[in-house]
């Protein structure tokens, strides 16, 4: 059962008139395509809005429509009447500043993470969505905005992002009736494919063969392990942003219940991105290490511990998971 959206969060919308809209750090389609869908519709029922994510914006999502006006320094933060974190699993995903954005209030919550963690005034968190931007798309309706085409583009990116392309579990009916919705609307998938997977520069394809000659298998092929060192991206002339999707080429080994993707992003910060298939949940996993996510992905970042560091804890908590 999906759960209806909170009338706190339609009644601060509908008195607003300036907004703050954030997502999350490292923000991925669903994150920035509901940003951008919601801006819009903020917009056209006459709103300030102002959208805001800790930089950088990784520069394979310039093809979505708006992208440019998204703030990536914090804006002044008075005078505004509400915001809102989208696809943020707790307040630590607002980056380094999330302390001063919960200083806007009413502070509205709108996101679909397993393992949320509650934070600001009035939330709606539901972890049977695919996406977030499916969320948005009901808050657009009941909104009464008139739902822009570059705003259709925009959630079906979110929820293309989300589902894999509709191939992940977290694809439901209701994503496929929201996605026709979209297409109605104009959308056209293959071209919001296209932007989203086969957007490859020559550098992010040669940072994708270190990687995966990195390849390590455990607990009998059932987990896989692929990893990033500061010295690939160094070589390669790519940055962190550039791995985005890597996790789904040791996914799609069939022995394959967990694959793990481990990354030296900054200095003395190991991010971890885990998959797994069907019942096993990762969400547990990486919440217990400080992260979160859905059952089949979840991260994490870790400070203070090397690559191998890392390694080692990972391998050895789910090796223990697949056994069960
Ligand atoms: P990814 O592996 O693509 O970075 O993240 C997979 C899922 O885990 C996403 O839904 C993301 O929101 C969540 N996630 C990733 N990193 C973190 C983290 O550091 N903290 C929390 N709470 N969730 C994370
Ligand atoms: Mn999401």
């Amino acid at each position: 059962m999906t759960s209806p959206i909170p009338p706190a969060i339609l009644d601060t919308l509908r008195r607003a008139d300036r907004v703050l809209l954030a997502c999350h750090v490292n923000p991925d389609g669903d994150a920035l395509g509901s940003l951008l869908a919601l801006r819009r519709a903020l917009s056209d029922l006459g709103k300030t809005v102002v959208s805001y994510v800790e930089g950088p914006v990784p520069q394979h999502y310039g093809f979505l429509p708006g992208i440019g006006e998204v703030a990536t320094e914090l804006p002044a933060l008075d005078g505004f009447s509400a915001a809102m974190a989208l696809d943020c699993g707790d307040e630590l995903r607002l980056g380094r500043q999330h302390q001063t954005l919960l200083t806007v209030h009413p502070f509205l919550v709108v996101d679909h993470h397993l393992e949320h963690r509650s934070f600001g005034d009035f939330s709606w968190v539901d972890a049977s969505r695919s996406s977030t931007g499916e969320m948005i798309y009901e808050l657009i309706l009941a909104l009464g905005a008139p739902l822009a085409k570059e705003s259709a583009f925009c959630l079906y990116a979110a929820i293309a992002s989300d589902t894999g392309s509709f191939r992940y579990p977290s694809t439901t009916a209701q994503a496929f009736r929201i996605a026709q919705d979209l297409m109605l609307a104009g959308v056209e998938p293959a071209v919001v494919s296209g932007e989203l997977f086969d957007n490859y520069t020559v550098s992010r394809l040669k940072l994708l063969q270190l990687v995966l000659a990195t390849l390590e298998l455990a607990a009998d092929q059932r987990i896989a392990i692929i990893e990033a060192t500061p010295e690939m991206f160094a070589a390669t002339g790519t940055t962190p942003a550039d791995t985005e999707h890597f996790i789904s080429f040791p996914r799609a080994l069939a022995s394959v219940q967990v694959a793990v993707f481990i990354r030296q992003s900054e200095e003395g910060v190991v991010s971890v991105s885990l998959r797994s298939k069907g019942e096993l949940d990762v969400a547990r996993v990486a919440a217990g290490l400080g992260g979160g996510g859905h059952r089949n992905a979840a991260g994490v970042r870790i400070r203070n511990q090397t690559l191998a560091q890392v390694r080692r804890t990972l391998v050895a908590q789910l090796t223990e998971l697949v056994a069960r």
